[in-house]
C-alpha cells in the first residue's frame, strides 16, 4: 500500500485536520501552498507516551536539530527537561526558553572559538568532542573567568546494530576514542572546568528496541568503566538516543516498552549504584517531534506521459529533502501521502507525484494509490515533523521559502 496515509488520525468532512483545523482552512490562514504545520498536541502525547514508558529519573534532552521552530522550541521546553543543541544560533534559541541553560548542552565537532565562548559564558554543557577543543574551552574559560561546564564525548569502541545513520563505533568526528580517554580526562583537571560526565551517542533511526537496549547497557558500562579516572563525581550520563520512527509502509513502529524496562533494571542496578550523583539523559529528536508534522503542497498539474501519470505539486525536494530519498537514504521509499482535502475519497489512481524543480530527483511519491488528484487539490506528505525544512537546500531553484506554522 503505497499511499498509506500514516496513523494521523485527524479528520472533519473528510478532510485531514492538523490541530484541528482541516488543512484546506489552514492553507487559507499560512496565506498558501506549500507549508509545514506542526501539531503540538500530537508533540505533547508523543513526549508523554515516551514519559509513561521510561523510568521517572530518565531526564529527557530534545535534540534541536530536528526541529529548531523557535516556537516549537517554546512548547517544549515546558514537556522535555533539556535541549541538545549544535550551533550558536540553535543555542541562543533554546536560551530563550524557560529551560535554565545547565539543562543545555552543546554538542558537534568544529565548534569555533566564538561558539564556545558564547556556550562558556551562558554555563551551557559544551560536550567535548577533541582534545583541540578543549584547550580552547581552557583558554576561553580563563579568558571569560568561570568554569566551563562541560562534558567528554565518547566515540565507543561499538557500533549499534540496525541504526539509519552511525555516529559512533570505528573511525569517527564525533568525540574521543574510548581507548584514548582516560588520558583525555586527566587534562580536563583544574579551576577551568566543572566537570559534568559524558556524552555517547551512536546512532540515529533505529527501529529495533533490542539493538537500543544493547546500545544503551554498552553505554551505561562503558561510562562506569571511565568513572576511576574522572577529576570529579559523574554528575551527567548522557545515554544518546537513536530512537527511529516509521517511513515507510515496511517499516515498524518503535516498542518502547521493552526500552523503558532495560532502562530500569540499567539505572537501578547498574547505574544508580555507582554513580549516585548522576543525572541520567536520553536524547531524542525525530522521535518527539516527526510524526506531528505535515508538508503541505497544492497540485499545479496533471499529465501522462508515455502512459504514466504525473501529478505536479507547488513544493519539492527543496522543502523536504528526506521525502525524495535523497537525505541519506540508501534505497528509496515512498513516505505517506494523501490528497488532504479528500481522505475519505478511495485510492483509484496510480500517480507519481513530483515537485516543481528541474531535476528527476524531486519525486515525492513514486507509483503511489491516491485518490484521482486534480490541479487544485493539497497532497499532503506524512513525518514531516523532523528534518524536513532546516534539512533541505531550500536555495535550490531560488523558490520562496515556505512557511512553518505550529498549530
Ligand atoms: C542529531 C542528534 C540527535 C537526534 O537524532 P534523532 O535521530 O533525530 O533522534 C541526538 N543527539 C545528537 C548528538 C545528535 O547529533
Amino acid at each position: 500500500m503505497p499511499g498509506r496515509s500514516s496513523g494521523w488520525s485527524g479528520r472533519h468532512d473528510g478532510s485531514l485536520t492538523v490541530g484541528g483545523i482541516p488543512v484546506e482552512r489552514l492553507a487559507a490562514r499560512v496565506g498558501g501552498t506549500p507549508f509545514f504545520a506542526y501539531d503540538r498536541e500530537l508533540i505533547g502525547r508523543r513526549v508523554a507516551a515516551v514519559r509513561a514508558a521510561l523510568p521517572g529519573e530518565i531526564e529527557l534532552s530534545y535534540a534541536v536539530k530536528a526541529n529548531p521552530m523557535p516556537a516549537l522550541l517554546q512548547h517544549m521546553s515546558g514537556l522535555v527537561d533539556g535541549f541538545d543543541v549544535a550551533s550558536a544560533l540553535e543555542m541562543r534559541h533554546a536560551l530563550d526558553t524557560p529551560v535554565p541553560p545547565g539543562r543545555v548542552s552543546f554538542a558537534g565537532p568544529g565548534k569555533t572559538v566564538e561558539e564556545l565562548t558564547q556556550a562558556v559564558a551562558a554555563g551551557v554543557t559544551v560536550e567535548l568532542e577533541s582534545e583541540l577543543e578543549i584547550a580552547r574551552v581552557r583558554a576561553t574559560s580563563r579568558a571569560l573567568g568561570v568554569p566551563a561546564r562541560v562534558a567528554l564525548r565518547v566515540n565507543p569502541d561499538f557500533t549499534v546494530r540496525g541504526s539509519g545513520m552511525r555516529l559512533g563505533g570505528g573511525p569517527q568526528q564525533f568525540g574521543v576514542d574510548s581507548e584514548r580517554v582516560p588520558e583525555v580526562l586527566a587534562s580536563l583537571a583544574g579551576a577551568e572546568f566543572d566537570f559534568q560526565g559524558f556524552h555517547v551517542f551512536a546512532g540515529s533511526q533505529n527501529l529495533h528496541a533490542d539493538s537500543l537496549c544493547e546500545a544503551q547497557r554498552r553505554t551505561a558500562e562503558l561510562v562506569l568503566g571511565f568513572a576511576w579516572a574522572a577529576p570529579g563525581p559523574v554528575r551527567y550520563v548522557n545515554l544518546g538516543g537513536g530512537f527511529g520512527i516509521p517511513y515507510s509502509h515496511r517499516d515498524r513502529p518503535l516498542a518502547l516498552e521493552p526500552i523503558g524496562e532495560n532502562l530500569a533494571e540499567l539505572v537501578d542496578r547498574v547505574i544508580r549504584p555507582r554513580l549516585p550523583e548522576a543525572r541520567i539523559v536520553v536524547e531524542l529528536g525525530r522521535y518527539l517531534v516527526g510524526e506531528a508534522g505535515v508538508y503541505v503542497t497544492r497540485v499545479v498539474d496533471r499529465k501522462v506521459s508515455r502512459g504514466k501519470t504525473f501529478v505536479v505539486v507547488d513544493g519539492g525536494l527543496h522543502h523536504q529533502l528526506a521525502a525524495s530519498g535523497n537525505f541519506g537514504q540508501v534505497i528509496r521509499r515512498n513516505y505517506p501521502i494523501a490528497v488532504g482535502n479528500r481522505m475519505d475519497d478511495p485510492a483509484e489512481e496510480t500517480v507519481t507525484v513530483v515537485g516543481c524543480l528541474c531535476t528527476p530527483l524531486d519525486l515525492l511519491g513514486d507509483d503511489v494509490a491516491l485518490p484521482m488528484p486534480e490541479v487544485g487539490d493539497l497532497i499532503v506528505l506524512f513525518q514531516a515533523g523532523a528534518y524536513g525544512l532546516t534539512a533541505s537546500p531550500t536555495a535550490f531553484l531560488s523558490h520562496p521559502t515556505p512557511a512553518e506554522v505550529l498549530v
